[in-house]
C-alpha cells in the first residue's frame, strides 16, 4: 500500500479560478445580436472560444439569438462529430467513503447505506455480465477510502481487462475515482487506464466548502483543482473534468469548466479529454429542495454553450438523465452515452430491482437496456460505437485528430464505429436491433464513394458476419 502526499501539488500550482472575475463576466450586459453572430461564427470555424466568449452566450436571453445557439451547436456536432455516439458502462467497484458529500448517498454520515467492495469473483462475474451484454468500454467508479489506493485500482484495472467471456472483451478502462499524487497517477497510466476523471462538482469557493465539510479529504479545493495537472505530470495526458450541476449557479459552473479547459490546454498543450455535466439527482436521504436545481430548459442550453465553446473535447451525458432528456440534448453535440447502466453494487451480475436506494450513489433517470438504448439510436440515425482504437494505437487526443486533420473522421472514425456496430450486430443484439443496424450499415455504405478504403470496409464487415474474426479496427 502506498501512502498518498498530500503535501505535493503540480509544479507551479495555482488555483486558477477567480471567483470575482467569472462573476463580473456574468453580471456584464446582454450582448448584442452581432457580437453572440460573431462568436459562434468563431465556434463554426472550429476555433475554441474563451472564457469571455463564453460568458457572453451564457448572458443572452433574447429567444431568437438562443435559436440561433442551438442551431449552431447543432451544426458544429453534425460537421466535426458526424452521427456517432460513443457507449459505454459504469461499473461500481466499492462505496465505502472517508468523505461526507452532502449531495451523495456514499458519504459516511450515510450509516443507512449498504458499504461493499465487489471480490474479484465479483468483479469478474459484473464484467461478465456486461460482456455479454455487448459492452467494449467501462467506467470503474470508486468512492474515496485508503483501500482504494492507487495500487488497489491498478490491480482492479488489469482485472477487468483480463475477462474475456465468448467474442466479449472490455477494451478500454477509465476510472472515476478521489484525486491522487503523482505516484499514484504513474501506477495507474502503467496499469493502461484510459482517461482518469475526477470532478470538480463545483468551482465556486464558499459552497466546495460548504456540501464537503471541514476535515474531510474532499475538502480541499486546490488539491482537487489541482488533481488532473499531477495527472498529466505523470503521464495520464487522457484525463475528464466535470461538475455536479445543482450545486452553485449552473452559468458559474460552465465558466469554471471552461477555465479549468483552457488552463490544461495552456500549460500541457493538451485540454481535457471529456466534460461531464452531471445534475444533482435524488439520493438516500438526501432531499433536494436546497439545492439550485438546474431546469430542463437550462440544461439544453448549457450543453449547446459548452458544444461551442470547447469544440475539441468530448461531452459525456449519463444514464442519470431521463430518456427524454437524452434525446433532446443528443444533437447539440453529446459524444459519449452509458446506457444499460446498473450503479448498485454488483448490479449487473446480481438479480436485483433496478433501483435499490440504499445500495446506489443517486437514482438513474434512464434504466433501459444496452439493446434498447442502441436500437433507438440506430433507428433515429446515430451511429452507435464501441471503437477504442485510437487509445490502443497510442494515438492520444483523438478528439484533437478528429477535429483537426482533414478526413479523420472519414478515414478511421467512421470505418471503426461501422465495424464495432456489426460485432454488436452479430453478437448480441435482438432481432429487431440487428435489422434496425443492418440498415443502418447500408445506409452509410451508400453515403460513402467507391473506393479501396471503401472495399476493405465492406470485407472486415463480412468476415465479422461470416466468420469468428472480431476486433478488426485502423
Ligand atoms: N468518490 C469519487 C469522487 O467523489 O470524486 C469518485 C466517484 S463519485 C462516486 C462520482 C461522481 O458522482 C461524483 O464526482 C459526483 O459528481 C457524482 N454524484 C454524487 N452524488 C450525486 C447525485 N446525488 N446526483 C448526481 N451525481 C452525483
Ligand atoms: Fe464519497 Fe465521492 Fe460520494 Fe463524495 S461523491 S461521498 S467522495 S463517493
Amino acid at each position: 500500500m502506498c501512502a498518498l502526499d498530500l503535501s505535493k501539488l503540480s509544479d507551479g500550482a495555482v488555483d486558477f479560478i477567480d471567483e470575482d472575475r467569472l462573476e463580473k463576466l456574468l453580471a456584464a450586459p446582454e450582448p448584442t445580436p452581432q457580437e453572440v453572430r460573431d462568436i459562434i461564427a468563431k465556434a463554426l470555424s472550429k476555433e475554441p472560444l474563451s472564457v469571455d466568449e463564453t460568458a457572453a452566450l451564457l448572458n443572452c436571453s433574447d429567444p431568437e439569438i438562443i435559436e440561433e445557439i442551438f442551431d449552431a451547436a447543432r451544426t458544429l456536432k453534425k460537421n466535426v462529430y458526424g452521427n456517432r455516439i460513443v457507449l459505454f458502462a459504469p461499473l461500481y467497484i466499492g462505496n465505502d467513503c472517508v468523505n461526507d458529500c452532502m449531495y451523495c448517498a456514499f458519504r459516511r454520515s450515510n450509516i443507512e447505506a449498504v458499504r461493499r467492495t465487489l471480490t474479484p469473483e465479483e468483479i469478474t462475474a459484473e464484467v461478465t455480465a456486461l460482456e455479454d451484454s455487448g459492452h467494449k468500454r467501462l467506467i470503474l467508479v470508486f468512492g474515496e477510502h485508503p483501500k482504494y489506493d492507487a495500487e488497489f485500482m491498478a490491480e482492479t484495472v488489469k482485472q477487468v481487462y483480463a475477462v474475456t467471456s465468448g467474442h466479449g472483451e472490455i477494451r478500454r478502462v477509465n476510472i472515476n475515482a478521489a484525486p491522487l499524487d503523482h505516484d499514484g497517477y504513474k501506477i495507474m497510466h502503467a496499469a493502461g487506464i484510459g482517461t482518469y476523471q475526477v470532478f470538480q462538482e463545483t468551482y465556486h469557493h464558499e459552497t466546495f466548502a460548504k456540501i464537503h465539510p471541514t476535515g474531510t479529504r474532499k475538502n480541499d479545493y486546490l488539491w482537487r483543482l489541482d488533481s488532473l495537472n499531477r495527472a498529466m505530470e505523470a503521464g495520464c495526458d487522457d484525463v475528464g473534468i466535470g461538475a455536479l450541476f445543482g450545486l452553485h449557479d449552473w452559468r458559474f459552473e460552465v465558466l469554471g469548466l471552461v477555465t479549468h479547459a483552457v488552463a490544461l490546454h495552456e500549460r500541457y498543450g493538451v485540454g481535457p479529454h471529456t466534460i461531464s455535466f452531471p445534475r444533482l439527482q435524488p439520493a438516500h436521504g438526501i432531499s433536494l429542495d436546497n439545492f439550485p436545481m438546474v431546469s430542463d430548459e437550462d440544461f439544453v442550453k448549457l450543453v449547446a454553450i459548452l458544444r461551442l465553446a470547447v469544440p475539441y473535447t468530448g461531452l459525456i451525458l449519463t444514464a442519470r438523465e431521463s430518456a427524454e432528456i437524452r434525446r433532446s440534448v443528443m444533437e447539440f453535440g453529446v459524444s459519449q452515452i452509458d446506457a444499460g447502466s446498473r450503479i448498485e453494487l454488483g448490479g449487473y451480475a446480481e438479480d436485483t430491482a433496478a433501483q435499490c436506494a440504499n445500495r446506489e450513489q443517486f437514482e438513474l433517470g434512464d434504466v433501459r437496456s444496452l439493446d434498447h438504448v442502441m436500437r433507438e439510436l440506430l433507428q433515429d440515425g446515430f451511429v452507435p460505437s464501441f471503437c477504442t482504437a485510437c487509445y490502443r494505437l497510442g494515438r492520444t487526443g483523438e478528439h484533437f485528430m478528429e477535429f483537426a486533420i482533414p478526413g479523420f473522421i472519414k478515414r478511421f472514425c467512421t470505418p471503426n464505429a461501422l465495424t464495432t456496430l456489426m460485432e454488436y450486430l452479430v453478437d448480441y443484439a435482438s432481432p429487431k436491433t440487428r435489422n434496425a443496424g443492418l440498415a443502418l450499415v447500408e445506409t452509410e455504405l451508400g453515403k460513402m464513394p467507391d473506393s479501396p478504403e471503401k472495399t476493405d470496409l465492406q470485407n472486415r464487415l463480412k468476415q465479422i458476419r461470416t466468420t469468428e474474426k472480431r476486433d478488426l479496427y485502423l
